[in-house]
């Protein structure tokens, strides 16, 4: 069996995959990131947790160039994330270069937002197409073994609407990987799912982490967490709660406020 992450962009080497020194974010006067510092290592499940309106989502979208940090420093492979550092000034990076930087990461997001005029397969192809140059060939080929990887290989000629909540979202892992991405971030996955397409969309993430890939996970499945992740970081009100891995802290939470949540998603 093809491997779902058998292209995965070489890290630069030696640093962490993510690097976050007190990052802050503000909206207006609304204080969302109050200094958050983390590290996911090349390979690692890092899971997110922590209430609506924590700042799990602004993160994410932060890492992925969808929002620019106040204030801190966030490195992607070993890169200031939308700077370039010259002596002790930054400056901010070109879109072209900030495209190249974002070619690099993938995102699934809790809707799937598949182009609906498109097949599940062109869905797949176009961003390879678009944005790499790469010859339709090439990326119908990707997209075939992508497709398949995802369980889908039978459907690759549906449209999202004749697709269900599941299969549309295993197209859209698919679809960030078409770009061959050497991390990926996911923003509560299954949320939008009926329960009973939870599993086949949280297998195929499962197989993508024994792939190897870097990957951050922001849901509200524990046991998920627990069987896959390899840390997790529980953030409330735009700050860093505790860390440590998914075993230690779901069972043997150390502050008020992550065993307050827990007893709610447990
Ligand atoms: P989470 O994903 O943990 O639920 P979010 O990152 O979505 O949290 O939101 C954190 C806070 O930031 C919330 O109070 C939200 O209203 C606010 N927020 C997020 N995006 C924006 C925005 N574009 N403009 C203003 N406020 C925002
Ligand atoms: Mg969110």
């Amino acid at each position: 069996m093809t491997s779902l992450a058998k292209d995965i962009a070489p890290s630069t080497g030696g640093q962490p995959m993510v690097k976050a020194e007190a990052v802050h974010k503000s909206f207006g006067l609304s204080h969302v990131l109050k200094g958050i510092d983390l590290e996911v290592n090349p390979r690692e499940v890092f899971c997110l947790v922590g209430p609506s309106g924590s700042g799990k989502s602004t993160f994410l979208r932060c890492i992925n160039h969808l929002e620019k940090i106040n204030a801190g420093r966030l490195y992607v492979d070993g890169r200031l994330v939308g700077y370039r550092q010259q002596g002790d000034k930054l400056y901010e990076l070109k879109e072209k270069e900030v495209s190249a930087q974002r070619r690099d990461i993938g995102m699934v997001f809790q809707r799937f937002n598949l182009f609906p005029h498109m097949t599940a397969l062109e869905n797949v192809m176009e961003a390879p197409i678009q944005v790499k140059r790469e010859t339709k060939a090439v990326a119908r080929e990707r997209a075939q073994q992508l497709l398949d990887r995802v369980g889908l290989g039978d459907r690759i000629g549906h449209y999202p609407a004749q697709l269900s909540g599941g299969q549309q979202q295993r197209v859209a892992i698919a679809r960030a990987l078409a770009m061959q991405p050497k991390l990926m971030l996911f923003d509560e996955p299954t949320s939008a799912l009926d329960p009973e397409l939870v599993g086949e969309v949280l297998d195929v993430m499962r197989d993508l982490a024994a792939d190897g890939m870097t990957m951050i996970v922001v849901t509200h499945e524990m046991s998920f967490a627990r069987e896959v992740g390899d840390s997790l970081v529980f953030m409330d009100d735009g700050v860093v709660v505790e860390s440590g891995h998914p075993r230690e802290v779901l069972m043997n939470p150390q502050h008020e406020r992550t065993k307050s949540f827990l007893s709610k998603v447990l």
